[in-house]
């Protein structure tokens, strides 16, 4: 489903355009996949529901909308896969996966923490919807993780405050010196068997593979790396997921589109019955 709202974005709008921008960027996959041996569309009913409106007006509103849109479709569905839309729109998500799961285990990749507390006294943002999750006990403080981080910060404190949050901070600077089994070995390690919510900010990409986004920073994974963690997840538990900040007036020649649709690609092999 799509979420288009970016309302709570803090520098480059342009995200509410992500989910048309990612199905337009689709056209192109085949139906069977070979790095996970997936008939993704085949072995599992696959539907595409349109998008939940969102207030763009009153982000407040909009959360209970997106709320109430994904529990009714988690409800029938199952397992859920959600186009954003800014970052924002993972804590309603996340509350539907936890009504359902209890905390759950979220993998959470991108250049940024987004555990930050406020902005100009604003709590809901695409920069706090995991501290906002923490704080009502929606997620596994023991089972969560963020991969990618890297940039800029406000201050060596936001490490430590997000430590009391319940996440595992894997850098990118650790990533280059272990490599991407080494990276699949920790995520596997931290979640293990627990239910887990795999949330992707596209901008967790290097801006050469994702240049159509709202707080690009350089030095992040390429799409081939991403790739290969994500194929790593076939047993795992995964019970939702969501791909955003796909920004298309940013992007070129469909490079962020294209890279954000086989990510969800390959969320949707991972989820496929086995055998
Ligand atoms: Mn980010
Ligand atoms: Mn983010």
């Amino acid at each position: 489903v799509g979420v288009p709202f970016d309302t709570g974005v803090s520098y480059r709008p342009g995200a509410r355009f992500g989910p048309s921008h990612v199905r337009e960027s689709s056209r192109l996959l085949r139906p069977y996949n070979p790095a996970t041996k997936a008939h993704p569309f085949a072995s599992q009913q696959v539907v595409d529901a349109g998008d939940i409106a969102a207030n763009p007006f009153d982000i407040e509103e909009a959360l209970t909308m997106i709320e109430r849109g994904s529990r009714a479709l988690h409800e029938r569905a199952g397992r859920l896969i959600t186009i954003g839309g800014d970052h924002t729109i993972a804590l309603p998500l996340l509350r539907t996966m936890a009504a359902k799961h209890g905390p759950i285990s979220v993998v959470h990749f991108d250049a940024h923490l987004d555990t930050w507390d406020s902005y100009f006294g604003a709590d809901y943002t695409h920069g706090t919807p995991f501290r906002r999750a923490s704080e009502e006990g929606l997620i596994d403080r023991e089972g969560s993780m963020h991969v990618g981080i890297r940039g800029p910060l406000y201050s060596a404190s936001d490490l430590d405050q997000d430590k009391s949050l319940g996440f595992e901070i894997f850098s990118t600077t650790e990533f280059d010196s272990i490599g991407i089994q080494g990276a699949i070995e920790k995520i596997h390690a931290r979640v293990q068997n627990r239910p887990m919510y795999v949330s992707i900010d596209i901008d967790v990409l290097d801006p050469s593979h994702a240049p159509g986004t709202g707080t690009p920073e350089a030095g992040g994974l390429t799409s081939r790396e991403l790739l290969a963690v994500i194929r790593s997840f076939g047993d795992m538990n995964i019970v939702g997921a969501d791909v955003v900040e796909v920004a298309p007036a940013y992007d070129w020649g469909q490079i962020t589109g294209v890279a954000a649709s086989h990510v969800i690609y390959d969320l949707l092999s991972v989820m496929a019955p086995k055998g």
